[in-house]
Formats: structure tokens, sequence, C-alpha cells
């Protein structure tokens, strides 16, 4: 039995993890894929304290090792049920973890836009990560579908690479900040389509070109790759507490979930700003609070 889980090992679990490591409670970390979690895909990071830019390759790398110097003890496993009993049973496919603890870290996912030709493509075209799959585009044409600062940022990224650059965006107000809004309107290569609704994706073995309605016309817009960032689905399945409407867990100020002792922190936790320095000072906050409600118990 561990004093705490987290389930997640990104920026929020992470700093969860070092509060509660720290505070010598036993403290296990579960992580399916690689340490860093989403920040590791971000191109470049100006808004996190300290580094004015930083690739979030550097920054995952610094949080792994920052953990590794506490000692942070990570295990690979994919969680897939948290149930209270007299403690926490935390169950993956093959194992099982006791917990008197739980933190949920979990992040969240792409959001998929649901058109015919997407699931056909992905990979050969049809990609939800620019950092990754970009550089495959050299000098080629590529449509970014939304407008929040995601889509922005990686058009702009993506500017670099593709010879051309459409933004496809189904209102005609964008929800990014102003600021990447005016550098996305400086670049030369990208071209606003707003007012368009995206119908299917289409090609034969790579993607050839997208069927899209602006303001209620159908036409076809050639391109080589779609990139899709129309927010984010929370990775909260695993557990049934209280969530708004969009499955993201309620907290108390604590991080603590409707369900005493289970704690969510970073992106997967209903709120308002999601940050690389949200999801740091939301797992400091539970880290700190699930390792003293266990040293002071
Ligand atoms: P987001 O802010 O939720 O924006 C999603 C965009 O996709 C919106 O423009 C939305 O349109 C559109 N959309 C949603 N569903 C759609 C659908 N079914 N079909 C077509 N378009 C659809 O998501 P995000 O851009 O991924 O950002 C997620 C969070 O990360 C945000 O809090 C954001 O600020 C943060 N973030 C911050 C930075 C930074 O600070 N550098 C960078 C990236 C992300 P509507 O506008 O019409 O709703």
């Amino acid at each position: 039995m561990h004093d705490i889980v987290i389930v997640g090992g990104g920026a929020a679990g992470l700093s969860a993890a070092i509060y509660a490591t720290r505070a010598m409670v036993d403290t296990l970390v579960i992580e399916r894929s690689s340490i860093g979690g989403n920040v590791s895909l971000i191109v470049d990071i100006e808004n996190y304290l300290g580094f004015p830019h930083i690739s979030g390759d550097d920054l995952a790398r610094r949080f792994e090792e920052h953990a590794n110097e506490i000692k942070v003890k990570i295990e690979t496993d994919s969680v897939i049920s948290i149930k209270k009993d007299d403690n926490f049973i935390i169950k993956s496919p093959k194992n099982e973890y006791v917990a008197k603890k739980v933190i949920i870290a979990t992040g969240m996912r792409p959001r998929k836009l649901g058109v015919m030709g997407e699931d056909k493509f992905l990979g050969r075209g049809v990609s939800y990560c620019a950092t990754c799959d970009g550089p495959l585009f050299v000098g080629g044409e590529v449509a970014v579908i939304g407008g929040g600062n995601s889509a922005l940022t990686e058009a702009i990224f993506l500017s670099n690479i593709a010879s051309k650059v459409y933004i496809i965006h189904r209102r005609d107000k964008l929800r990014a900040d102003p600021i990447y809004q005016k550098r996305a309107h400086e670049k030369q290569n990208i071209e606003f389509i707003l007012n368009s609704v995206v119908h299917e994706i289409k090609g034969d073995e790579q993607v050839e070109s997208m069927i899209i309605s602006t303001n209620g016309v159908r036409k076809e817009l050639k391109v080589d790759g779609v990139f899709i960032y129309i927010g984010n689905v929370p990775n909260t399945e695993m557990v049934d507490c209280e969530k708004d409407n969009n499955g993201f867990i309620l907290t108390d100020g604590n991080m603590m979930s409707s369900i005493e002792g289970i704690y969510a922190a970073g992106d997967c936790r209903a709120k308002h700003l999601r940050q690389i320095t949200t999801a740091v000072c939301d797992g400091a906050i539970a880290g700190w609070h699930a390792a003293n409600s266990i040293t002071q118990a």
C-alpha cells in the first residue's frame, strides 16, 4: 500500500509528487506513456515564469530531472479505474494498487472533429500534433482547424514549415489571445477561412483535399495535411466523482474532489485557465494537502 498514488506524470502530477515526496510520505506516480505529459508537445513556451522561451521538450526534461533528483517513484502503467474501499483501489488491466489518497492528474486528449476521413487518414495527413507531424509537410499546404490558442500557435509553427497554412474556424471571431491573432495575421502564408465548417477529409492513400462550406457555400480545398485543434476532452473516465458538463472534475480549493481523499490537479480539473503554471500550482496544493492530511492524522 502507498500513502499517495498520483495518476499522471505531467506538470500537475510531478508537481504534486515533488510536494508529497518531500513531505516524506510514500508516493507513487503512475504514468501510461511519457513523463512530462502534453508539455513535451509544445513548440515554444513563453509564459512559464522564469523561462521567457523554452521548448516543451526541454521543460518536460527538466521536470523529469527534478523528479528524479527528489527520487520520486514512477511506474509505467495505464489506470482504468479508481474505487473507494477502506482505502482506494487503483486498477490497471494487469495490476492493482492501494493508496490512502489519490491525486488524479491525467490531463486531457484532443477532441475529434467527427467528420468522414478523420479516422481513415490519421497518420496519413490528419494529425492532432503539429510538433510531431509538422516536419512531414515541408513546402506543402496544410489546414489547421479551430480558432483557439492551440490552433493559432500551431498554425504559426506550421507556417515556418509549410508553404501555405489555412486556419479554418467555424465563427467570424477567434477565441485565441490577441497576441497570437496578431502574430498569425502578420504571417504572409497564413490565410484565415472563417465562418466555415469542415464536412469531409478526402484522399486516396494520403489526404488530398477537404470539403468545407463557408457561409453555407460548399467547396473543395486542396491540402496535404489537416491539423485538428478544436479543444480537448478530459481523461477522467476512470473515476466516478462529480464533474462538470464536459467531464472535468469539480474540486474545492484544496483540489479535493467530491470523494474525500481523491484530488484532481491540472487540465483534468474544472477551471478557467489551463496553463502549465496553473497545473503546477494545482499539483502543489493537492500534493501538499494530501501529504499533510496523512502526516497530521
Ligand atoms: P479552446 O480554447 O477550447 O479552443 C477550441 C477551438 O475549437 C475554438 O475556437 C472552438 O470554436 C473550436 N471548436 C470547438 N469544437 C469545434 C467543432 N466541433 N468544430 C469546429 N470547431 C470547434 O482549445 P485550445 O485552443 O486547444 O486550448 C485549450 C486550452 O489551452 C485553453 O485554455 C488555451 O488558452 C490553452 N492554451 C494556451 C496556450 C498559451 O497560452 N500559449 C497555447 C495553447 C493552448 P469556438 O471559438 O467557436 O467555440
